[in-house]
């Protein structure tokens, strides 16, 4: 798992959503639901970059400039040709 310099907002933002617990909640539960909503937001977020990546890996359409996500485009196919 990688750190960015956006992760610091991530950890200001369930830094945050702890404290707002906490009246609520035991500390350590707020610490808890707050570190569950950090790791959630980093592997969704993580999972999603891998995803473009792996588009992007596949090139880009010189027809329409779609991804191209199979053998072809898929907006264009082999009539676009
Ligand atoms: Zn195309």
């Amino acid at each position: 798992m990688r750190f960015e310099r956006r992760d610091g907002i991530l950890v200001a933002g369930v830094g945050l959503l702890a404290a707002g617990m906490v009246p609520f909640v035991a500390p350590a539960y707020a610490i808890a639901i707050a570190a569950a909503v950090f790791l959630g937001i980093k592997w969704y977020s993580e999972r999603r970059q891998r995803d473009v990546l792996s588009q992007i890996g596949k090139g880009v359409c010189a027809e329409c400039g779609s991804a191209i996500t199979g053998a072809e485009c898929p907006q264009c196919g082999d009539s676009g040709a």
